[in-house]
């Protein structure tokens, strides 16, 4: 079946140059995505559609090389993506991560025919991160999709309350696994013109291959509540095991 993605998010590592107070993540894990992980991904499955491509970390530009990788496969089976969106701490600068992601903003303009490609890179910048290098800024700030660094302070009612966060009491909102557990909802089976599709809302894949419902908690809780591996299973097989699909007729896929 076609799989129709409205946000799908890559972790690209869990390791960290930085040990934020307020990181909902938890401590630094010495994993990195890797290209067994994404050629399964890709090869397993008839990826449509992806609407928004999010990476995260741990720090991405810590495995770059694994985000131009995914471009590649993305230009190589002519994936229809719309926008992109990452943040970075700003400490590292990594050349295969810019190179991807030009790749990516340059296909997206081509195959949209669109004028320019809504991609953003962000660098995070709070009271708990430590100031990004200066020459780091140097060689993303000419980029058309970089936006200008803006410090925030994040208050207690914005923290996630999971991993550091949780360890260490600075967040005022209440743990909610709702999201992680009640996996349903972000998924239908739709046909449309023909084609049987398995449209989701939202799927995260761990540098470790695990596909999670929920890419807001921390590394430990994600991996409990993981519902497969991509190394094990096509994501076709991981929701044929869920109960209570049902396929619907559809005119509005896009929807
Ligand atoms: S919040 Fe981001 S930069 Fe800070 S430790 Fe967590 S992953 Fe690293």
């Amino acid at each position: 079946m076609r799989l129709f993605y409205n946000r799908l998010q890559f972790e690209l590592t869990r390791i960290c140059n930085q040990n934020c107070a307020h990181c909902c993540r938890g401590e630094s894990q010495n994993v990195n995505l890797t290209k067994e992980i994404v050629d399964n991904f890709f090869e397993k499955n008839d990826i449509y559609y992806i609407g928004t491509l999010l990476f995260s970390g741990g720090e991405p530009t810590l495995n770059g090389r694994m985000l131009e990788y995914i471009v590649d496969k993305i230009i190589e089976k002519q994936i229809t993506v719309t926008m992109f969106m990452l943040s970075i701490n700003g400490l590292s600068y990594s050349e295969y991560l810019v190179n991807g992601l030009n790749k990516l903003r340059d296909y997206i303009i081509k195959k949209e025919k669109a004028s320019y490609c809504p991609g953003v890179l962000m660098v995070s910048q709070s009271q708990f991160h430590r100031e990004a290098k200066k020459e780091v800024i140097e060689k993303l700030k000419h980029l058309s999709y970089f936006s200008p660094i803006e410090k925030v302070i994040i208050t207690e009612e914005n923290i996630l309350p999971y991993g550091r966060a949780y360890q260490n009491g600075i967040s005022k909102q209440q743990p909610d696994l709702s999201e992680l557990i009640n996996c349903q909802k972000n998924y239908k089976i739709k046909e449309y013109e023909g084609f049987e599709y398995l449209t989701i809302a939202y799927q995260y894949i761990s540098a470790n291959g695990n596909i999670v419902n929920d890419g807001c908690q921390s590394y430990n809780l994600m991996d409990d509540y993981a519902l497969g591996n991509v190394q094990k299973e096509s994501i076709d097989e991981i929701y044929k095991k869920m109960p209570t699909m049902k396929l619907i007729k559809s005119n509005h896929l896009y929807e």
